[in-house]
């Protein structure tokens, strides 16, 4: 546990510089006044949280400190993190993705040209084969040759098998034939990419509603979950993605990519609560491996920390 924390407070050093490493500081040594709401409230914004989700989460703070009777900052940071962590694990859906032997799952993978879908798609690939599934990878975003070039390699690297058409052929048929590929060779895991070009285009939305109609053809509860992957470098942005993808695809988890990039990384408290879907992964850089199950506690104690080092104690 120690080591996994300290692994995700390195790789969010840059997230915590840009904003939250402030907000940690900001109850350092002080005692629990008007002008500290002010400033967590001033932080919260620039860090991407979003008013509505900044205002929730500092009446909730203020309501256990005050409940609790909390004078101190140190103590106030405590409270002020179980908010986070709260929202965080507060959703609709279950927190883990459970991936059971010998039977079939499909999990189809949506997001935005560039989030690090395909990345994302290679390194779950590569997390459950190391869990001992068998995968297969259906290349259903076809309008992207390069996008199918790349699943085949990283694929390849992992020992999954991709089926894929031609640059430009019907995604419907690429999952047809995966999904056949799939029971055949008694897979696990069908992991399916989709296009992400134009995330507010009908078209688009309507192929995603083709796709699952097929899958629900094979068998009853196809696809047992979908995954929504989000570039948490692009902050509110990202809650306008989750927006437009909710009402053609019924989300299970988000997959957080980049979030050893530069971040201010507030955006994921008000899509978890608008959305009620839970965050599942975090992708934290380009190589097969820089992939976790997400931990909310973790996660906090990695975004709230003035350093490193004091990762595993705050
Ligand atoms: P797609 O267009 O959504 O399929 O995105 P790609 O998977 O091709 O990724 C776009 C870029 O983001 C590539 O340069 C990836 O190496 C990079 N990328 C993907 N995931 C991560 C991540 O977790 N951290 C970092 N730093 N880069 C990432």
């Amino acid at each position: 546990m120690f080591d996994r924390l300290k692994k995700l407070s390195q790789v969010m050093t840059r997230t915590r510089d840009a904003v939250f490493g402030q907000v940690a500081d900001l109850f350092d040594q002080r005692e629990v006044d008007d002008a500290l709401w002010d400033e967590l409230e001033e932080l919260l914004i620039r860090a991407d949280v979003g008013v509505p989700t900044t205002e929730y989460i500092i009446d909730a703070t203020k309501e256990r400190v005050q409940r609790q009777r909390i004078k101190d900052g140190d103590r106030a940071r405590e409270a002020f993190k179980s908010v986070l962590v709260d929202i965080l694990n507060d959703s609709d859906q279950p927190k883990q993705l459970d991936i059971p032997f010998g039977k079939l799952t499909t999990v189809l993978v949506v997001g935005v040209n560039g989030v690090g879908k395909t990345t994302s798609i290679a390194k779950l690939t590569g997390y459950w084969q190391n869990q001992g599934h068998k995968c297969v990878v259906a290349a259903a975003d076809t309008f992207r040759a390069a996008a199918i070039d790349q699943l085949k390699i990283w694929a390849d690297r992992v020992g999954a098998q991709v089926v894929s058409h031609q640059h430009g052929a019907d995604p419907g048929a690429v999952v047809f034939d995966a999904w056949q590929a799939a029971i055949s060779r008694r897979a696990d895991v069908l992991v399916i990419d989709t296009a992400g070009r134009l995330h507010t285009k009908d078209n688009l939305m309507d192929e995603l509603r083709k796709l699952y109609k097929i899958l629900a053809k094979q068998q009853p509860g196809a696809p047992e979950a979908t995954l929504l992957v989000l570039d948490a470098t692009i902050g509110q942005n990202s809650l306008v993605q989750a927006r437009e993808f909710q009402k053609s695809a019924a989300i299970n988890g988000l997959v957080l990519t980049k979030i050893d990039g530069t971040a201010k990384g507030g955006s994921v408290f008000p899509i978890v609560r608008e959305l009620r879907v839970p965050v599942l992964f975090l992708g934290s850089g380009e190589h097969l491996d820089d992939i976790e199950a997400f931990d909310a506690r973790a996660f906090v104690d990695a975004l709230v920390s003035p350093g490193a080092e004091n990762a595993s104690v705050r």
